[in-house]
C-alpha cells in the first residue's frame, strides 16, 4: 500500500438508480424493491440500488453454474484468462476517477487516499491475478508404482463472495480476481450500505471481456441474499469477509454443507513501541494505523502498547498531533479522515468512548462527534491509561479510536498484544533487528508489520488466526484456495 500526495480534485458523481447484474444483464429485482444509498458525508440519499432477494440469488447462481459448466471461462487457456484480467487492471487505471468518485461518495473515503490506495491496489490485484492465471498447473509425482502420476489444479466451480462495507473495491477484488484466475465463476453479494463500486466493477469486467454469467452481483441484505448464498447447494466455495459474529454463522453453515470457506474476520491489532524505537517515525505509523479509513480497518492498529520510559512522551506527542489530522469532506483533496460509513458506526464509537470514561480512561484527543454538513463524523480519539480488561481494549471498535497502555518488559508486551480473541494483524517499532524477528515470531497474528503499518501487497498473503478467521487472501496462497487438486495415475503396464 503506497500513499502518494495526489491532490487532484474531483466532483461528486450524479448516480442513477442501479440494478442487479445477472448473466451479463442489468435487471430489477424480482420483487421490484429498492434500497436508498446515503452519502455519509452529508447523510443525504444519493441513489438507490435494487434490493435483491432469494429469487434473484437463485437466478444469479443458475447463471454462474451454467457459465462454469459450459466452460466459457474455465476451459479458456490460462493465458487467455490472463489477458482479460490484465485488461481489467488497465481499465481500472483508465477509469480511476469514476471508481474513486463512486467509492468515495458511497463509503466516505477521502478521494486522495482512495486514488492512492484502493484504486492502485485493485489494479495490482488484477495484474497479479493475471500472472497467477498463467502459472496454474500440477506436478509430476515420483512413485514406485508402475505408473505415471501427476496432479492437476482445477477450479472449484461457483464461488460465493460476501464482502463488508469498509473496503468494497479491495475486498471484492481480492476474491474475484484470484477466483477468476483459477477459472471459477462468481456470485458476489456486496455489503448493504456500500454496494455501488461492485456494480461499476461488473461493468468494467464485462468491458474487459469477462463473458456473461461469469461474475454476477446481487445487492441485498445479508439475512436474505447472503443467507441464501451460504445455503445454496450449487455454491462450491464461500469466500467471506466480515465480522466474527456473522463469520462464525457462515462457517457453521458451510460446515454443514461441507463447503470450503475462507474466513476474513474482525481484528483488534496491537502496535508495540519498544524503548529503542525511532519515536518520530513511529508516530506517523501509529496515527496511520488507527485513522486510516476512519478506523474502519480490520488490520488497523487501535491498541498502542508503549515501553514505560516512553509512555508519557508518546501520549503527549499524540495529544498534540492527532487534533491536527485533517478531518473533513472526502471530496476535499486535503482530507485524510472522512466520515464513518454510516451513522450506526458513529453511535457504536460513542458507546465505547462512554465505556472508556467509566473505566477511568484519560481522553487526550477527540472523544466526541464532529458536527459537519450533517455527515457521520467522529474526531480521531486517543485514550490513555485504560486497564487491559476494559471492553474498549478487548473488543473491536472499528472507528478512529486509539487506546494507549504502558508495558515494562518484552514478555509483557507480547502477552498484552496476544491477549484478545483476535489475531489478524500485529506490529512493532524497534531499531533492534534481533528483537524484530524474535517478537514477530511470537505474535499471534496472520501478518506482522515492523517499523511501519498497513504495508500490503497482492503478492503477500494476509488473513487471520484465532477469531480473526482462517484461510489466506493475496499471494499464490489465494490461487490455491480457489482450486482443488486432482491426482491422475496412469498405469504403465501393458
Ligand atoms: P458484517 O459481518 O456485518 O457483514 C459482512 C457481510 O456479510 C455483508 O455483506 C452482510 O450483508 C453479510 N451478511 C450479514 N448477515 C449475513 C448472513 N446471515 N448470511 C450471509 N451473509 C450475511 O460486517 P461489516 O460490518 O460489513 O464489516 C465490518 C467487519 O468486517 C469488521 O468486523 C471487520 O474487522 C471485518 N473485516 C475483516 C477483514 C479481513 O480481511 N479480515 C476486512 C475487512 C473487514
Amino acid at each position: 500500500m503506497t500513499v502518494t500526495d495526489d491532490h487532484t480534485t474531483l466532483t461528486r458523481p450524479h448516480l442513477g438508480p442501479r440494478q442487479l447484474f445477472i448473466d451479463g444483464q442489468w435487471r430489477e429485482s424480482v420483487s421490484g424493491a429498492r434500497t436508498d444509498i446515503v452519502d455519509p458525508s452529508t447523510g443525504e440519499v444519493i441513489t438507490s440500488v435494487a434490493d435483491g432477494d432469494v429469487a434473484d440469488l437463485e437466478a444469479a447462481v443458475a447463471a454462474a453454474r451454467t457459465a462454469f459448466d459450459d466452460g466459457r471461462w474455465s476451459a479458456l487457456p490460462g493465458r487467455e484468462r490472463a489477458r482479460i484480467l490484465h485488461r481489467v487492471a488497465d481499465l481500472v487505471r483508465e477509469r480511476a476517477d469514476e471508481l474513486v468518485a463512486v467509492e468515495s461518495v458511497d463509503v466516505g473515503k477521502p478521494i486522495s487516499l482512495c486514488r492512492a490506495v484502493d484504486i492502485i491496489t485493485i489494479a495490482e490485484q488484477y495484474e497479479y491475478a493475471s500472472a497467477l492465471a498463467q502459472t496454474l498447473g500440477g506436478a509430476n509425482r515420483e512413485t514406485p508404482l508402475d505408473a505415471h502420476a501427476y496432479t492437476r489444479r482445477e477450479p472449484l466451480g461457483v464461488v460465493g463472495a460476501i464482502t463488508p462495507f469498509n473496503f468494497p473495491l479491495i475486498l471484492s477484488s481480492s476474491k474475484i480476481a484470484p477466483a477468476l484466475a483459477a477459472g471459477n465463476t462468481v456470485v458476489h453479494k456486496p455489503a448493504e450500505d456500500t454496494p455501488l463500486s461492485a456494480l461499476l466493477m461488473a461493468e468494467i469486467l464485462t468491458e474487459a471481456g469477462v463473458p456473461a454469467g461469469v461474475v454476477n452481483v446481487v445487492t441485498g441484505k445479508g439475512s436474505t441474499v447472503g443467507e441464501a448464498l451460504l445455503q445454496h447447494p450449487s455454491i462450491d466455495k464461500i469466500a467471506f469477509t466480515g465480522s466474527t459474529g456473522i463469520g462464525r454463522h457462515a462457517a457453521s453453515v458451510a460446515g454443514q454443507n461441507l463447503k470450503p470457506v475462507t474466513m476474513e474476520l474482525g481484528g483488534n491489532a496491537a502496535h508495540i513501541v519498544f524503548e529503542d524505537a525511532d519515536v518520530e517515525k513511529a508516530i506517523g505509523a501509529i496515527i496511520k494505523g488507527f485513522v486510516f479509513n476512519t478506523g474502519q480497518f480490520c488490520m488497523g492498529g487501535p491498541r498502542l502498547l508503549v515501553a514505560r520510559p516512553l509512555y508519557e512522551t508518546v501520549v503527549g506527542i499524540l495529544a498534540d498531533a492527532v487534533p491536527g489530522v485533517p478531518v473533513g469532506d472526502p471530496f476535499d483533496p486535503a482530507t485524510v479522515v472522512g466520515p464513518m460509513a454510516a451513522d450506526k458506526h458513529v453511535r457504536k464509537v460513542e458507546e465505547y468512548v462512554e465505556i472508556a470514561r467509566a473505566d477511568g480512561g484519560r481522553i487526550v484527543a477527540g472523544g466526541e462527534r464532529l458536527d459537519l454538513n450533517g455527515g457521520f463524523y467522529y474526531k480521531p480519539t486517543v485514550i490513555a491509561d485504560l486497564p487491559n480488561t476494559s471492553r474498549v481494549v478487548q473488543e473491536e471498535i472499528f472507528g478512529p479510536v486509539l487506546t494507549v497502555q504502558p508495558f515494562d518488559t518484552e514478555d509483557e508486551a507480547i502477552e498484552l498484544a496476544n491477549g484478545t480473541e483476535y489475531g489478524l494483524a500485529s506490529g512493532l517499532q524497534t531499531a533492534n533487528v534481533a528483537r524484530a524477528h524474535r517478537v514477530a515470531a511470537r505474535l499471534q497474528a496472520g501478518i506482522v508489520f515492523v517499523n511501519d503499518w498497513a504495508m500490503l501487497d497482492p503478492a503477500v498473503p494476509f488473513g487471520g488466526v484465532k477469531n480473526s478467521g482462517f484461510g489466506r487472501e493475496y499471494g499464490a496462497e489465494a490461487l490455491e484456495s480457489y482450486t482443488k487438486v486432482k491426482s491422475v495415475i496412469i498405469s504403465l503396464a501393458d
